[in-house]
């Protein structure tokens, strides 16, 4: 077994003294050359606590040369070896959860329960991945002409990239690395550079669990990492989670320099609530899945539209819940919602609440109203990037707070007459990753299944994250590309077919034909 040699700097123990999160090439930490770096805050006190480490395009191209070297022993490692591998690292991340947990907390954010739940639903994929053997078979004809059968293998790519966003610092990862790397490839990880640590435990864990050097790393950096790897040719896939501005940048530019490219962007996602649902139960699922991890989800529900008079009692009960969500750090037990990641990404949330009011909303709830909320710069109590809970109603489609990806614990209501409306505005919206229905009425939940214009819909569930089996992705300008994340998609983008056609030799039928081939 491998000798642990790193773990990156326990939240606790940073202190003053700023923590350094370099690369990890070839299973080993790499310190940066470059001389760029960024700084890493604690959200819940708004100090820097650690420097993370940039890489220029020559860092890049070295972990390219390194993830390259290593590609030929890997596809050619047994399945059965790389399963085993698989279940270890499974197990391992299993162990070491409140640890990424914590890391998560302390460069997130987010609540403790919130980042283990992050963890969970990344060992999904791990453990998707553990069926590798299964997930890789291929198909066979035998006979299809006289004396000749043909078949298909899939086979792995090569290098492929992860390019992955701040708010879910170990499972998006694990959306990608999972099935990459049981498949056969060697994998460039880029994080976010505002909560990197996580990525480096991890790959920690995985060298710990037999993952040969150069099959997993961690290259650190801001857009000129990333610039790297779309110009880079050696790189055959990338994976990218994150804004649309962003995700289209890349999908236009990895496709133009030969690259398979999956690249999710951002959402705007509607909770449709009918006059006959249960007021109290959709108000918990609103309050549930617009606040939960600050509304830093990509699959947080953004907008409630209340069809017909459904709309004041809801907003009642919404309202109602707020001041009962107790706001505070994230490593604070009692903590139901953390702060954000940064303090500009805070501020640019809070300004949605004074254009939504100029524009003609009504702010019911204003999270700048909350004692944690801190607009001095840092100096104030807390520190912390906090905003309590906020709620506008009478949002309309021509507002800046509807126009836009929010991010943050925001949630708009638009009212609409009928059922008709309301399936219009979301088809209408440009991006279409998430939407639910609350009904009773199973036709009108089937009517909605039926036209509505998302990749992933929830039947009175307010979050329907498709389980690791399924594949997640969302349509219209969520995603740019062809195949979906995690799941049999994510095999299959990682993996090639090779079809191949077979005959052996038989001498007593055999002469020149310089016709096409024809199946006899
Ligand atoms: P982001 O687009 O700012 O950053 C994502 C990644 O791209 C990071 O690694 C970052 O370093 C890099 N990056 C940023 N700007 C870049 C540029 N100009 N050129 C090249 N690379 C750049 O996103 P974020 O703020 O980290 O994450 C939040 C966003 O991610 C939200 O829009 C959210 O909806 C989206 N998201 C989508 C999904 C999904 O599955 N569709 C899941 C999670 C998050």
């Amino acid at each position: 077994m491998t000798q642990l040699v790193y773990r990156p700097t326990p939240p606790a123990a940073v202190g003053s003294d700023l923590g350094r999160i370099s690369h990890w090439i070839g299973g080993r930490i790499v310190e940066g050359t470059s001389g760029r770096s960024g700084p890493v805050y604690d959200p819940a006190t708004g100090r820097q606590t650690r420097t993370v480490d940039f890489a220029s395009a020559e860092e890049l191209a070295e972990a390219v040369r390194v993830a390259e070297a290593a590609f030929p022993a890997w596809r050619a490692t047994s399945l059965s070896k790389r399963t085993e591998i698989m279940f270890r690292i499974r197990n391992l991340v299993e162990q070491h959860r409140t640890e990424i947990a914590a890391h998560l907390t302390a460069e997130h954010g987010k609540v403790t329960s919130d980042a283990l739940g992050e963890v969970a639903r990344g060992l999904e994929n791990l453990e998707f991945a553990c069926g590798v053997p299964h997930l890789m078979k291929g198909s066979y004809s035998e006979q299809v002409s006289g004396g000749v059968d043909v078949y298909q293998l899939r086979q792995p790519l090569g290098v492929v990239a992860g390019i992955t966003p701040f708010n879910f610092p170990a499972m998006v990862p694990m959306w990608m690395f999972a099935n990459a790397i049981a498949c056969g490839n060697t994998f460039i990880l880029k994080p976010s550079e505002k909560d990197p640590s996580a990525s480096m435990l991890l790959a920690q864990l995985l060298t710990e669990a037999g993952v040969p050097d150069g099959v997993f790393n961690v290259v650190h950096g801001d857009k000129a990492a990333v610039d790297a790897i779309l110009e880079d040719r050696r790189i055959k896939a990338v994976s990218f989670v994150g804004s649309t501005p962003v995700a289209r940048y890349i999908y236009e530019t990895g496709t133009r320099n030969g690259k398979r490219v999956q690249a999710l962007g951002g959402a705007k996602n509607h909770m449709i609530v009918l006059p006959d649902a249960d007021i109290e139960m959709a108000a918990d699922a609103a309050v549930s899945a617009a606040y939960g991890s600050a509304g830093e989800r990509c699959m947080a529900v953004s907008v409630v539209v209340a069809v017909g008079d459904v709309a004041d009692p809801l907003v009642a009960a919404i309202k109602e819940r707020l001041p009962k969500i107790k706001v505070g750090p994230g490593n604070d037990p009692d903590s139901q919602m953390g702060p954000l990641v940064t303090r500009e990404h805070r501020d640019k949330v809070a300004s949605y609440l004074d254009t939504g009011r100029e524009q003609g909303a009504e702010v019911v709830a204003d999270g700048r109203e909350h004692e944690l909320y801190d607009g001095s710069g840092g100096d104030g109590e807390s520190g912390g990037f906090f905003l309590g809970a906020s709620l506008i109603d009478k949002v309309t489609p021509e507002m800046d707070s509807y126009c836009n990806e929010i991010f943050g614990p925001v949630l708009e209501v638009m009212r609409v007459g009928t059922y008709g409306e309301a399936v219009q505005l979301v088809n209408d919206n440009p991006y279409g990753n998430g939407t639910a229905i609350f009904t009773r009425d199973g036709g009108a939940a089937r009517t909605f299944q039926f036209e509505v214009q998302a990749g992933m819909v929830g039947i009175n569930v307010p979050i329907p994250v498709p389980v690791a089996y399924y594949s997640f992705g969302g349509w219209k300008d969520s995603l740019f590309g062809d195949l979906n994340m995690y799941g049999p998609e994510g095999v299959q983008f990682y993996t090639r077919a090779k079809v191949i056609t077979s005959r052996w030799p038989d001498p007593g039928t055999s002469q020149v034909d310089l016709g096409f081939p024809r199946t006899r």
